[in-house]
């Protein structure tokens, strides 16, 4: 009974996998139309500093397959990265995101912040600063309004390499976030050496932050080594006014969800900026 058992397990298993695999390679193949078949495209999500101004929007980029349906970014950008698409792919986010958001600023007359997503396999490809540094000559958008968030698996990568080029990045006026701290490889030492001028709490200690005192305690202390380390701090998936009160009491000093604002399209978001800036 027990073998059958555990053979029966073992085809599950591999049913799963194969299943995984065949996904895999349905989204590697239709990637590849993506961009010429124009399926790609950005949204933007406010970010709201403490006074309630709006301070900045992410980036997220969105893939509408005519075949697949939608398929979120946590799916695709891994396919991407594994089959060398991701080059092409992040030059298109860098390059729409720039252009959208300088017609957005010239609509509304105002400048306000842009930060873009870099996967760890982006930011170690050779082209990628030159591509960075060329869009935003193509876009005549402002280098000091621009922000990449990276993620703390980027420090697995050669750290020889890594901290030169970030430093080079915030000498162009780039500020540089560290997206989703506190989820990945983390020292505190390391995150002493780097030029970051943001933490970005993720989500994941904000979803239960209200009932939870252990999230509560990790929250502050994240805020407190932003704060010691002269960092800005920003919370992700803000979700609720309770949320954001205690966020609020702990010093955090931005905040991004959807108690603000789902991620919106460029049209939409410059209705969201004639509503909300001068609140
Ligand atoms: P992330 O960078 O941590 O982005 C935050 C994710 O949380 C986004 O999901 C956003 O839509 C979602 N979110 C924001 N506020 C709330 C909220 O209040 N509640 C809930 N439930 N969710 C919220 P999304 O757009 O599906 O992106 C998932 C991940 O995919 C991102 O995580 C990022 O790692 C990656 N990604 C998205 N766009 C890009 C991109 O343009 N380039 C790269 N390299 N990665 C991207
Ligand atoms: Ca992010
Ligand atoms: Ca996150
Ligand atoms: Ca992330």
């Amino acid at each position: 009974y027990e073998s059958k058992k555990i053979q029966n397990h073992a085809l599950i298993f591999q049913g799963s996998m194969q299943e995984e695999y065949l996904k895999h390679v349905k989204i590697e193949h239709e990637l590849r139309k993506a961009i010429a078949h124009n399926e790609l495209f950005m949204v933007y999500q406010p970010q709201i500093d403490n006074a309630g101004y709006i301070h900045g929007v992410e980036a997220l980029v969105r893939w509408k397959s005519g075949t697949l349906g939608i398929v979120p970014p946590d799916q695709f950008i891994p396919v991407a990265e594994a089959s060398g698409q991701m080059v092409k792919i992040g030059y298109f986010i860098i390059s729409r995101t720039l252009k959208e958001m300088k017609e957005v600023q010239r609509a509304l007359g105002t400048t306000f912040q842009t930060s873009i997503n870099i996967s760890v396999r982006q930011f170690m490809e050779a082209e990628f600063f030159a591509q960075l540094l060329n869009a935003l000559r193509d876009s005549e958008m402002n280098q000091l309004s621009l922000t990449i968030e990276i993620t703390e698996n980027l420090f697995i990568e050669d750290i020889d390499y890594i901290v030169p080029l970030l430093h080079a990045i915030q000498k162009c006026g780039i500020q540089i976030s560290m997206d989703d701290f506190g989820t990945g490889y983390s020292s505190l030492n390391m995150l002493r050496r780097l030029p970051i001028d943001e933490l970005k709490i993720d989500k994941s200690f904000i979803d239960t932050i209200v009932e939870d005192e252990t999230a509560q305690k990790m929250v502050q202390n994240i805020i407190a080594i932003g704060k010691n380390l002269n960092m800005t701090v920003l919370a992700e998936g803000v979700e609720t006014k309770e949320q954001r009160a205690l966020l609020t009491t702990f010093g955090c000093d931005r905040f991004q969800g959807y108690y603000f604002s789902k991620p919106l399209l460029k049209d939409d978001l410059i209705a969201f900026f004639q509503k909300n800036q001068n609140k």
